[in-house]
């Protein structure tokens, strides 16, 4: 599935929300967020004679229509059931186990020419079945029109007079049918575009084992969003725009660029042509098999590209592609070819994924012992990209950033962004592709996989990046962090709309999805997984899956010794994770399990709302060394249920949840606590830098929810004077930089930003300004070194400031993992003159991880006033594309100096930002939680609260939810810690 976007290169300093997806913009042509979209709307509706009725008419109609409707039922209610009536909404065979869907609408739907609309569900029919699409396609990049024309063989196994599928914002121009040997009459054709349907009716029943052809002919306009067909431009290195035309499909928009089934379950085979100018090129999921010319169109001679047919797919994992790209090849092991596209003078920087993309293809052929199936595999780069990568079979369309690497340019973060998200798309030609979730509930199983995969698959080819141990960083503590609020939700979850669907592409799917990948790897063990898995691929490929079938494969492999669905169930089916507290009396230690609520009032939570079927106890893996065998782990299961075992007697403490590989919290008895931290801070590296991060995470959290003294887990910071790995500190860093945002007008904020620059000095001033060491090293020196400049740590100011000086001054380079933190004194310690250099090098430079790294850096001025302006500069998409106007004001948000002018900027621009992005993406629903979540009084309480109560906020309301708890969680803990914090840090700064 699409990828995120805004991995910050100080990672997870500003909590970006790395997965969700960003922007859908309204218009890359338009000036503004303009009407037309709106009036190319309104054409094709009138187009179908809908015509705008007046109020008077639509309420006859209404009444009319009601009281029709009224009869209807009254006649079904006496009749007994009518086997043919299609009003009723036939129920889908496929409803999730829990029966959360329920798809019939209270409202009457009326269709575009007044008629009722007779298929009253947002789900379509099961009983047709599409075999073959094929589409013509003619994309004008000039006057942005689209013709197009496609071809559906379908077959029904039921009989019936009619079909439903999908369509929105096209207009049919042509209609026909046939069953292969004559024409059959259409008796109506019908659009309801609320529910993007349309509904077909012959005279004559369809018949089962009948091959019926579907012909329409439909024209739409070439979208200005970053979904469905859209256009997309990018400069030259002579200045010249350049414009191409590009898919973005999933979860619902293969419905806007030709007429289709668009659920995953309805997969086909898919043939193409393409009609395009001589001096561009076309793409899609398969290669092509012939040219031609096609004739004269509006003067200019066209070419007509006729591809292969692909295997059987789901619709939205179709793409297509006209521009006027280059590209590199290589091949597989296995003589698949590989290609990566990009502008022409963006090719060198495409070298790495291409190498990358090789090389992973093979080493997942390998591992999953099942091949790729398709001729080829070509990667893209769209300069306009909602999200951060989409896996399209075949043809997998990428963000500038997540695919272009410059060895000379570009950060080690920037450069394993890269890996991760080309290995997350190739994991998905298994995951997703191969083997597709059955409807979007089970959205997990398509990006638990990637996530998981993609460290799995990087560490595999990258094997000196430790990318296990940051797993537990990226994705672990993620994951546990947004599950242990109240407005969490299961990670299968019911969608039934689209704006219900795009909500899930959220951390919850991603980050605890592959969290419990890893910790159900743990306890059955690589070698079961591998060959559960090898099973599971075997046995769905080409089709669909659910969880439950995924589960049933791997309790077979692993020789029904573990009941995997059991298991399983207690994590994916309720909400939440288990906290384990843990005390030794003796040689005996006692384990008990409840659920984790961060919550603004511990005495007063209700820890079983809403109801679970598990009653919130789960199947939990309990892994622990001791301090006297720290090398040997054991393994106790609670099975929904508390437990006791015995350790030696002079054990003094034990350290639970191995390297964070399970996803839970541990808590300790007060004298084990003390234990744990004594021994940290005699000599940490008995814990691994994972063990270290674990309970930094857990401690940190512990005391947010209200359940350990803030002054035990400050305790423990102090052994981070010592610490100089990557991970623990980047744990602390995240937890460092969250206080700081809820202290912002509390008594001890500055106190904290002094314990802060005391913590960083040391590790600071270990590192010195020379980019080298291990990737790892890198990671941490551009972290490090940012908070430290950003926290005013003098030595590294003046160090900073004085390499950019001769950047601006005397063009001097500046390494790239140095870049963040010479730009960021740069621009913060600066004014006007440095703000505009950058401005200008964000302008000029054709680096894309280097734009994006500039764009960030412009976020943390000190100037109100740049910074007023920065922002807005996001509502001109000539200065900033859409796709990057949240990193922007996520950005500008964490900044102290910006956190107000970012939400007054929300408020004020609201309208014209959901024009740019629409209410349907997931972006509305993280500018949300960005602008706001770290705020922690009343007052902003109130102000948040009251501005959004009045808005339809579309899909992210659960992000609103989610922002709201938040602000009175960060509330009730200033209120709580301000005394004893304030206390401790007097203490412990005057020593
Ligand atoms: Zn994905």
């Amino acid at each position: 599935m699409p990828r995120s976007v805004d991995h910050g290169e100080s990672i997870r300093l500003d909590n970006l929300d790395k997965y969700g997806h960003s922007g859908s913009p309204n218009g890359v042509m338009t000036a503004q967020g303009d009407s037309q979209t709106g009036i190319h709307k309104r054409s094709v509706y009138e187009h179908n004679g809908v015509a705008v009725c007046s109020q008077k008419r639509a309420l006859f109609i209404a009444t009319i229509v009601l009281s029709i409707l009224f009869l209807v039922s009254l006649i079904i209610a006496y009749a007994g059931p009518q086997s043919d009536c299609p009003c009723a909404g036939e129920m889908p065979s496929n409803l999730d186990e829990e029966g959360g869907y329920s798809g019939t609408r209270n409202v009457i739907p009326i269709a575009t020419n007044n008629e009722i609309f007779p298929w009253n569900s947002l789900r379509l029919p099961v009983f047709a079945k599409p075999s073959r699409y094929h589409i013509n396609i003619h994309p004008n990049l000039t006057t942005l029109d689209v013709k197009g024309q496609v071809t559906i063989d379908f077959q029904v196994d039921k009989e019936s007079t009619f079909i439903v599928l999908h369509s929105r914002n096209l207009t049919i121009t042509d209609k026909m049918l046939t069953d292969r040997k004559t024409r059959l009459p259409i008796t109506r054709l019908l659009e309801y575009p609320p529910a993007q349907q349309i509904y077909i009716e012959v005279k004559e029943k369809f018949r089962k084992k009948v091959n019926y052809t579907l012909v329409l002919r439909f024209t739409s306009r070439l979208s200005h969003e970053l979904e469905g067909f859209y256009l997309s431009s990018y400069t030259t290195a002579e200045g010249e725009k350049r414009y191409l035309a590009t898919t973005h499909f999933e979860p619902t928009y293969a419905r806007t660029a030709f007429p289709c089934f668009d659920e995953p379950q309805f997969k086909a085979r898919f043939k193409m042509s393409i009609f395009r100018d001589r001096f561009h090129i076309s793409l899609f999921n398969m290669p092509i098999i012939n040219t031609e010319d096609a004739g004269f169109y509006m003067g200019t001679g066209l070419l007509r590209d006729d591809f292969q047919e692909s295997v059987e797919m789901s619709t939205y994992l179709v793409a297509f592609v006209v521009c006027d790209y280059k590209h590199i090849s290589s091949q597989t092991a296995k003589g698949i070819s590989v290609s990566v596209y990009a502008p022409p003078d963006l090719i060198p920087q495409a070298r790495f994924a291409l190498d990358t993309a090789t090389s992973m293809m093979d080493h997942y052929e390998e591992f999953f012992g099942v091949d790729y199936p398709l001729p080829k595999q070509d990667l893209i780069a769209i300069p306009d990209f909602g999200v951060g990568a989409m896996e399209n079979w075949g043809l997998i369309t990428y963000r500038e950033t997540s695919i272009l690497y410059d060895a000379n340019e570009t950060s080690a973060a920037a450069h394993q962004w890269v890996a991760v998200v080309v290995a997350h798309e190739l994991a998905h030609q298994w995951f997703g592709n191969l083997v597709t979730m059955r409807w979007w509930n089970d959205l997990w199983l398509n990006e638990g996989f990637a996530s998981f995969l993609e460290y799995f698959g990087v560490d595999h080819v990258m094997p000196g990046w430790n990318m296990m141990e940051q797993f537990v960083l990226d994705k672990t503590q993620e994951g546990l962090s947004l599950d242990a609020l109240t407005n969490s939700h299961p990670i299968s979850v019911g969608v039934h709309d689209p704006t219900e669907i795009e909500a899930i592409f959220d951390t919850i799917s991603y980050n605890k999805g592959a969290a419990l990948l890893y910790m159900l790897e743990k306890f059955l063990g690589q070698d079961s997984l591998r060959s559960g898995l090898n099973d599971y691929l075997n046995t769905h490929k080409f089709g669909n899956a659910d969880t439950k079938d995924l589960w049933a494969v791997l309790s077979k492999h692993a020789n029904q010794s573990i009941q995997v669905k059991s298991i399983m169930d207690t994590w994916t089916r309720q909400m939440g994770f288990p906290l384990v507290s843990i005390s030794k009396e003796g040689n005996t230690v006692s384990a008990s399990q409840t659920r984790f609520l961060l919550t603004p009032n511990p005495q007063k939570q209700n820890l079983s709302h809403p109801p679970s079927p598990f009653n919130y106890k789960w199947y939990l893996p309990l892994s622990y060394f001791t301090d006297l065998n720290p090398e040997e782990e054991e393994i106790v299961w609670m099975n929904m249920t508390d437990v006791k075992f015995e350790v030696a007697n002079d054990v003094e403490w034990l350290k639970a949840n191995v390297n964070q590989s399970g996803f839970y919290r541990v808590t300790y008895d007060d004298e084990m606590w003390s234990a744990i931290i004594a021994a940290m801070r005699r000599n940490h590296t008995i814990f691994s830098p994972a063990d270290r991060a674990s309970l930094l995470d857990d401690a940190f959290t512990l005391c947010r929810a209200g359940l350990l003294n803030v002054t035990t887990a400050l305790e423990l910071s102090l052994y981070l004077l010592k610490e100089r790995d990557y991970v623990p500190w980047a744990t602390a860093l995240q937890h460092f930089q969250a206080w700081s945002k809820y202290l912002a007008e509390a008594a001890p904020y500055r106190l904290f930003l002094q314990y802060m620059k005391h913590l960083l000095g040391p590790v600071a001033h270990s590192l010195g300004w020379e980019d080298t060491g291990t990737h790892l090293q890198k990671l941490m020196s551009s972290d490090i070194l940012v908070s430290a400049v950003l926290r005013d740590v003098e030595e590294a100011v003046k160090d900073a400031k004085q390499h950019y000086k001769e950047w601006m001054t005397k063009n001097v380079r500046v390494p790239p993992n140095l870049r963040e933190v010479v730009y960021s004194a740069g621009i913060k310690y600066g004014g006007v003159k440095e703000w505009q250099y950058c401005w200008a090098k964000y302008n000029t430079t054709r680096i894309p991880s280097e734009r994006k790294l500039l764009l960030k850096v412009l976020s943390v001025a000190s100037d109100p006033w740049i910074l007023q302006r920065y922002l807005l500069a996001t509502l001109d998409r000539d200065m900033v594309r859409p796709q990057d106007v949240k990193l922007v004001i996520a950005n500008v948000a964490s900044n102290p100096e910006g956190r107000l002018l970012a939400w007054r900027h929300l408020r004020a621009h609201w309208t014209a930002l959901q024009g740019l992005f629409g209410n349907g993406t997931f972006t509305m629903g993280s500018l949300i939680s960005s602008v706001t979540s770290h705020f922690a009084t009343e007052y902003d309480y109130k102000e948040v609260s009251t501005f959004f109560r009045r808005l339809n906020v579309g899909s992210g309301v659960r992000a609103l939810d989610q922002s709201l708890e938040t602000i009175q969680l960060n509330i009730y803990w200033v209120r709580r810690n301000e005394e004893p914090l304030f206390q401790w840090l007097t203490n412990y700064l005057s020593r």
